[in-house]
């Protein structure tokens, strides 16, 4: 089999992380549809809203995705990628979907140990942890509805590989 792998879940569960080791466990291509929106339009996620609004970045975002899609391709997807039914519905035709799952404590442990979030403030200025449970509650039930297999994030990233490949019956390269 050598369709694509699409990784979905929220911001810090590992999808590059994972998603690199993956690839290279199968020699498959890594690609991630953030950067290519950022290459493609030479512009950050908060240029490209301030510039065409949240629609017209979920139509790039949309785009982006289509052009990165190719076999044997481990392709890492924006958090909020879940949201339009149009990229689910691509995602499951064209592919094997896994979302990593992970509680809102670590995702916000993650995220703020990372040395630019250090900085960064919060959309909200609450704890990072109380959005990441918002954001959970909201989307958890569109993750769970878009991926074929839902693997925990919450292990070792070799782990979490080696979760994926059994799901997905798919032996190392
Ligand atoms: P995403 O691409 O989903 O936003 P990243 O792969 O960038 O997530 O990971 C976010 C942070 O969490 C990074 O600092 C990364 O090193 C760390 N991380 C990712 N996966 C794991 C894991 N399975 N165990 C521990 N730390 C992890
Ligand atoms: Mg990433």
């Amino acid at each position: 089999m050598s369709l694509p792998i699409f990784l979905i879940g929220a911001r810090g569960c590992g999808k590059t992380t994972v998603g690199e080791a993956l690839s290279q466990a199968l020699g498959y291509a890594f690609t991630d549809t953030d950067h290519h929106l950022q290459l493609s339009t030479q512009r950050s996620v908060t240029e490209i809203v301030e510039a065409e609004g949240w629609e017209g970045f979920r139509a790039r975002e949309t785009e982006s995705l289509k052009a990165v899609t190719a076999p044997r391709t481990v392709i890492a997807t924006g958090g909020g990628m879940i949201l339009a039914e149009e990229n689910c519905r691509f995602m499951q035709e064209q592919g094997q979907v896994i979302w990593l799952s992970a509680s809102p404590e670590v995702l916000a442990e993650r995220l703020e140990s990372e040395p630019e979030a250090a900085q960064r403030p919060t959309l909200t200025g609450r704890p990072i942890a109380d959005e990441m449970s918002d954001v959970l509650r909201e989307r958890a039930h569109l993750y769970q509805a878009a991926a074929h297999h839902q693997v925990n994030a919450m292990q070792a990233p070799e782990c979490v590989v080696e979760e994926i490949l059994l799901s997905l019956s798919l032996a190392r390269a």
